[in-house]
């Protein structure tokens, strides 16, 4: 089979869009960075920044109306294309457009618009997003940078060393302005945090009066971004410079919003900035693409070993235990693929509507949230798999994959700390988005948890007896995604179950929840694993090629065996699995390695990974010995 067959399913909805960024990236010239000083670095990616202002791809995610092409799914496509370059290049993208760019469309209004998009889809003013703290990273609801409304202007103010912004992409180097998020105060009340456009370099590149710029230095990666802290000292700016599509200043200081509600205000705010994080999910995976093509292919090529009765060596792929290593870390690639395809569909579908559906936007939320949690620890987790599979070749910068290494580590962290990330989920499962959610923090709530749902969440989860359990039944879909939904709710019972119990009495509700958060993370975490299976086998269900389906319900049947098994422990004390069934499960994980093996360098092919970021020096040198070795046995059998 051609890897073009499945690629096209791959690419689904955005076919044309991620061909074209394919074919921009393969143009791109490549350049090992490895070796780079951070200056060097930082001064490689703006100038490749600058060539990809002049492509239509940064104008995607902007309005038509300022010269944007008002495609949202396409702009995630194209940064999750992004990802198989410079990841460094692709997060001082992100931060440019997605970022700071989508913070100024969707966080303003027509006169930010006129005045700034169409400078920041050129790139004539970089940008930043100045929302993370030193004191204050996953709680941002408690910012403590002030915007006090004086009568005239808004005066941005950093009370004390840990509410000087950090981290901040864009601000060490190459950023003119910034949208700081702050506590806006105004009539002597605060009204919780909103965006400000920030001027805080002169055209020279000097920082403004009041504004101070620290570099943070050389990080663990990434490093052509310029991460930057930014504090500032009664930083004036105008009263038009609060971002203010959902909360608006009068010039005589009278505060409106059409939220009344500060803390749904916020969230809703949040809400609407979601697509960086729908970004950096797509393209963790697609690092882990190129990490994954450069392990099956050198693994399709090395030899190691021969057989007693062979002097030929053998494949390292033809070993079990390196199929074990990397087949189900693919066959999950391809089930996240098509969970982010769906993420992205129903972004672009609520973000481009006029009058989002409220319950869809907190299921996208939440499934954002979930899917950038397992996609980036995913990622983290296969490329290390990938570097022991290519041994201490792998552990050569000029192989990849220490470079993918270091500068996907902290997708885990940014754009939304995982294991925060996933409690947002199950906060969703527990409230079932409710109305209420708005006004909750992990102290509301463990407390509205306990007092309004623990009752009905018990009733009102279905539980599924134990599924055939022969070993025929592990490769029915059905009874796949029944094993994953049944150990959804049971999961989310247990978790209503234990959190009355625990609030029985004068329980402290923080306590109560806080005791019980390894549960609240599983709930989150299981959820999301059923709504990756869902994805991959919908995405199976609708292949219209018969042999492209039947190679793709294969990988989904070991993406959805291999995680089974991980969680063996689970399915066997909870009865779902009798005890002899639990090897059936190994035992089809590895028969579904060796009938995936044939098909590997295939479907890691279809990723369609520019080769140009495939120029590891083992593949060159596995290819220049498999053709010398092709030579002698052609030569061979000639004489
Ligand atoms: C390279 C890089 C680029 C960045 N770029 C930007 C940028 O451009 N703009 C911007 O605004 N920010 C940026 N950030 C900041 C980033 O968004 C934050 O680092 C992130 O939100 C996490 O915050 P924190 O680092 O303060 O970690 P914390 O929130 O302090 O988390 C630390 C640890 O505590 C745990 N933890 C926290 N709260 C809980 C809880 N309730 N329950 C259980 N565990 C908890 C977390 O799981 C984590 O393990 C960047 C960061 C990095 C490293």
């Amino acid at each position: 089979m051609e890897p073009n067959s499945i690629t096209e399913v791959l690419d689904g909805r955005w076919a044309t869009l991620r061909r074209t960024v394919r074919e921009q990236l393969a143009g791109v010239e490549y350049r090992d960075t490895s070796g780079l000083s951070t200056e060097e670095h930082r001064a490689l990616v703006f100038e490749q920044l600058h060539a990809l202002a002049k492509t239509d791809g940064p104008k995607l995610g902007f309005d038509r109306a300022y010269g944007g092409g008002g495609d949202v799914g396409g702009s995630v496509v194209a940064f999750e294309t992004l990802g198989f370059g410079d990841l460094s290049l692709m997060v001082k993208a992100g931060v440019q457009w997605g970022l700071f760019g989508g913070a100024v469309q969707l966080l303003g209004t027509r006169r930010h618009h006129e005045r700034y998009l169409a400078d920041i889809m050129d790139l004539t003013l970089p940008g930043c997003f100045a929302m993370t703290e030193t004191g204050h990273g996953s709680d941002v609801q408690h910012l403590r940078t002030t915007a006090t409304y004086d009568g005239t202007d808004f005066v941005l103010h950093t009370p004390h060393r840990s509410a000087r912004k950090d981290y901040i992409g864009n601000a060490a180097r190459d950023g003119r302005v910034a949208v700081v998020f702050a506590q806006l105060i105004t009539d002597g009340r605060g009204r919780g945090v909103h965006a400000f456009v920030v001027p805080i370099r002169d055209a020279e590149g000097n920082p403004l009066p009041g504004v101070s710029i620290e570099d943070c230095g050389r990080k663990g990666g990434l490093n052509g971004v310029d991460n930057g802290r930014l504090t500032f000292d009664h930083v004036r700016v105008p009263r038009e410079n609060l971002l203010d599509h959902y909360g608006q200043v009068e010039p005589d200081g009278v505060y409106r919003s059409p939220i009344d509600s500060d803390n749904r205000r916020f969230f809703t705010m949040l809400g609407t900035l979601i697509r960086g994080r729908v970004s950096v999910a797509g393209s963790a995976g697609s690092a882990a693409k190129r990490a994954l093509t450069v392990a099956v292919r050198y693994a399709d090529t090395r030899r190691q070993f021969n057989r007693p009765d062979d002097a030929r060596e053998v494949v390292l792929l033809d070993y079990q235990a390196h199929q074990r290593k990397l087949l189900p870390a693919l066959a999950k690639s391809y089930a996240l693929h098509f969970a982010q395809e769906n993420l992205t569909r129903d972004l672009d579908e609520l973000q481009s509507s006029a009058e989002p559906d409220e319950r869809r936007q907190r299921e996208l939320e939440s499934h954002a949230a979930g899917i950038k949690a397992l996609s980036t620890w995913h990622t983290t987790a296969v490329i290390q798999t990938c570097r022991e599979a290519c041994g201490g070749a792998g552990y050569l910068a000029e192989n990849l994959l220490t470079t993918l290494k270091a500068d996907t580590d902290v997708f885990t962290t940014f754009e939304g700390d995982n294991t925060v990330l996933l409690q947002l989920v199950a906060k969703g499962l527990l409230t079932n988005y409710r109305s209420q959610f708005e006004d909750l923090g992990t102290l509301g709530l463990a407390r509205f948890v306990v007092e309004q749902f623990v009752g009905l969440v018990a009733e009102r989860l279905p539980s599924l007896g134990p599924g055939r359990e022969d070993a025929e039944a592990l490769y029915d879909r059905g009874w796949q995604l029944r094993a994953f939904e049944d150990r959804e709710a049971h999961v989310l019972a247990g978790l209503a179950r234990r959190l009355r119990r625990a609030a029985s009495g004068d329980a402290d509700p923080f306590e109560v929840f806080n005791s019980a958060q390894d549960h609240v993370l599983r709930a989150g975490h299981v959820h999301t694993e059923r709504v990756v299976l869902q994805a991959f086998a919908d995405a199976v269900e609708r292949c219209a090629d018969p042999e492209v389906q039947r190679l793709l319900d294969r990988v989904c049947t070991l993406y959805a065996l291999h995680t089974v098994n991980d969680d063996l422990a689970w399915f066997l004390a909870h009865g779902r699995l009798a005890a002899g069934r639990g090897k059936a499960v190994n035992g089809a994980v590895n028969a579904l390695c060796a009938e995936l093996r044939p098909h590997a360098r295939t479907l890691v092919d279809a990723f369609a990974v520019p080769e140009r970021f495939l120029d590891a020096a083992i593949l060159r040198e596995e290819s220049d010995r498999q053709e010398a070795q092709w030579r002698e046995d052609q030569a061979n059998a000639a004489s």
